[in-house]
């Protein structure tokens, strides 16, 4: 998304949204779904995957790994996803502490949908930074999900805040299993697989599809998580308009203006499954790939542990289901 100028008419006091006060750190639990304990952290020990996703806004995970991340959920799995800003500028009629509130909710519904917790950083949309306070803050979330997979943008791409989170996870990369770095929470023994998900810059280098997974049996929870982004698909977000919003009162023009947002999102998702239909055969076998309506993709990050063939069936247990 493009960054509104600071004298825009629309910018409002961008203190933030919470009683800092209270609050000694910089990730505040927005909203969390799943039925685990009372500290919102799953069991360890149960055999359950642990997934831990990183976007810039509250948005990012659910459109680059919602439909995986509800597969995964939908068996057992555990599945966090954390947005590094609190998205306070993302929108074009409204900034600060009312949109950030407003879109926390919005992807704590999405969290009710797609089956996995939400988290989302206090940290002001536009100006995230790639700092040691922050590399310790995301180390310590990976830790503390105890990950198995590590999901992230890659740091090529047109948003800064995209860029630093990629750069941010990727300093997380391996020194999550440091024992005397950010020694307040307990190391991680194995380095998680790290992964990217899909975008289509192309320099440095283009994204490379080493897991394609279709979402076709969660679509609907995908495009439902799409309609509960209301601020940011339904009104636009901060490249939007009033233009762009019907009268509430209009219930043809409201039911139009969803179905074009959904149309738009179906062709994106659907691009995917075309863009990289030879991969989707290697998993699924021609017959089955040939079929592939909506997909989403992902990279192995280097950083990462580097998963064979058996681990990744494992990790990804929708293959030849
Ligand atoms: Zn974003």
């Amino acid at each position: 998304m493009k960054i509104p100028r600071l004298s825009s008419p629309f910018e409002m006091p961008r203190r933030s949204f919470l009683n800092l006060a209270a609050v000694t750190v910089s990730a505040i639990a927005a909203s969390s779904s799943q039925a685990q304990s009372a500290e919102g952290k799953p069991p360890s020990g149960d055999g359950r995957l642990r997934i831990i996703v990183f976007g810039a806004h509250p948005d990012d995970c659910e459109i680059s790994a919602g439909g995986t991340g509800a597969k995964w959920a939908a068996q057992g799995h555990y599945v966090k996803f954390v947005s590094c800003t609190n998205g306070d500028i993302g929108h074009w009629g409204m900034a600060g502490g009312r949109l950030a509130k407003r879109r926390a909710k919005e992807v704590g519904k999405c969290a009710e949908i797609l089956g996995n917790q939400s988290q989302v950083l206090d940290i002001h949309d536009g100006e995230l930074m790639v700092t040691m306070e922050n590399r310790r803050t995301i180390c310590r979330l990976i830790r503390d999900w105890q990950a198995d997979i590590v999901i992230s943008h890659r740091p090529n791409d047109y948003h800064p805040d995209h860029r630093y989170v990629g750069v941010l996870v990727m300093d997380a990369a391996y020194m999550v299993t440091v024992p005397h770095f950010c020694p307040d929470v307990p190391h991680l023994t194995k380095n998680p697989v790290f992964l990217f998900a899909e975008d289509e810059f192309r320099r440095p280098n283009p994204f490379t599809p080493d897991i394609v997974v279709s979402i076709d049996d969660v679509a609907e929870k995908k495009f439902a998580a799409i309609e509960a982004l209301e601020s940011q698909f339904y009104e636009g977000g901060c490249n939007g308009g009033p233009h762009l919003v019907p009268n509430p009162a209009d219930s043809a023009a409201v039911a139009a203006r969803k179905k074009a947002v959904r149309e738009e999102w179906a062709g994106y998702f659907s691009a995917t499954a075309r863009r990289f239909r030879p991969a989707l055969r290697e998993r699924y076998g021609k017959a089955r790939a040939e079929k592939v309506k909506y997909a989403e993709a992902f990279e192995i990050c280097e950083y990462g542990r580097r998963p064979d063939k058996e681990e990744l069936k494992r990790l990804f247990p929708f293959f030849g289901a």
